[in-house]
């Protein structure tokens, strides 16, 4: 690598990005695409500080640290705040981009553009189809399915797919001293395996400890329904869920998420560990054996199923149950 880019995992689309800036190659629009907290965001804020810095994205020179803070004159973040981008802020940006730049580029970030309204988006793309020279814009989205076919033509693709388990292990454990992470094997072993591949998730739940319980908790709650078969326990532990749901006054769905995200990857863990060893035992799963591959099968599309009704308002606590009644 030419460049120093404190990312985990990613190295051919980091060395793809290396060889359109040595290559005279750069686009003028990427779009990164991949779930969350996967490193999409902090590639294109790094590869925006080599473009800037005129010393290697020193991190250390004004512009560097204007950088670092997303306070760079010509380096604009539109970061993710949960909310959709409108209409008003791409005008904002638009006004901007019209100004001189002051540096080498002017660069634009946008988190997760999957968050722009119709309107924002119809106004966007007169200034990605005829960017000023100079102009760069970098995008993150989880999934290309969600944008409109016009802003995906106009930009230059690459996919930041999760890691697996071991090489998100292995990874954090050689970093741990720039991660500032303290942990010991065992906690890197289970945020590894928590956050489902995903580093800066990984890192998140090593740092913050009461999130890394809750995370805990789900996965070895989930465990134990495959391990007891016991029907009755499971239903009363959904409808518990289902109630924490209807009685959380911020009213999101996050612990439904993650316990949904957690359920399917316990049940893909199953079946490749059923793949492996298809009639023998299996030391990490050893409740593999009461399940036909079949039935592993059937249960991932019927997660996958739950998530879908319940983002479209289906009745929480009858998903689940209905789900749980599947295996
Ligand atoms: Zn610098």
């Amino acid at each position: 690598m030419l460049y120093k880019w404190p990312i985990i995992g990613h190295e051919q689309q980091v060395s793809k990005l290396e060889n359109d800036l040595s290559g005279g190659n750069l686009s003028h629009a990427y779009l990164f695409v991949g779930p969350d907290k996967v490193g999409k965001f902090l590639v294109a804020k790094t590869l925006a500080g080599i473009l800037q810095c005129s010393n290697n994205y020193c991190r250390r020179c004004p512009t560097c640290i204007q950088i670092e803070k997303g306070a760079h004159i010509d380096t604009i973040e539109i970061r993710d705040n949960g909310e959709s981008i409108k209409i008003e802020e791409v005008r904002t940006l638009v006004g901007t981009l019209q100004m001189t730049a002051q540096s080498n580029y002017k660069i634009v970030l946008i988190d997760n553009i999957g968050r722009m309204t119709p309107d924002a988006i119809g106004s966007f793309l007169k200034t990605l189809e005829e960017p000023t020279s100079k102009t760069l814009f970098l995008m993150t989205a989880n999934n290309l399915l969600e944008l409109p076919s016009t802003i995906v033509s106009r930009a230059r693709v690459m996919k930041f797919p999760s890691l697996s388990d071991k090489k998100l292990r292995l990874k954090i454990d050689e970093m741990k001293a720039d991660l500032k992470i303290e942990s010991g094997q065992e906690m890197i072993e289970k945020a590894s395996m928590l956050s489902l591949g995903r580093p800066g998730k990984a890192i998140e739940l090593l740092r913050d400890r009461d999130a890394m319980t809750e995370y805990l908790r789900f996965y070895n709650d989930i465990r134990s329904f495959f391990r007891d078969k016991d029907l009755t326990k499971r239903f009363l532990y959904v409808q518990g869920l289902a109630q924490s749901i209807a009685d959380d006054e911020e009213e999101d769905n996050d612990d439904l998420d993650v316990f949904l995200e957690i359920f399917v990857h316990i049940a893909r863990s199953l079946l490749n560990a059923k793949i492996e060893s298809p009639s023998g035992e299996n030391e990490d799963y050893p409740e593999v054996m009461r399940f036909s591959k079949q039935a592993l099968l059937n249960l991932i599309h019927k997660i996958d199923e739950t998530r879908y009704l319940i983002a479209r308002n289906v009745n929480t606590k009858l998903a689940l149950e209905n789900l749980m009644l599947s295996f």
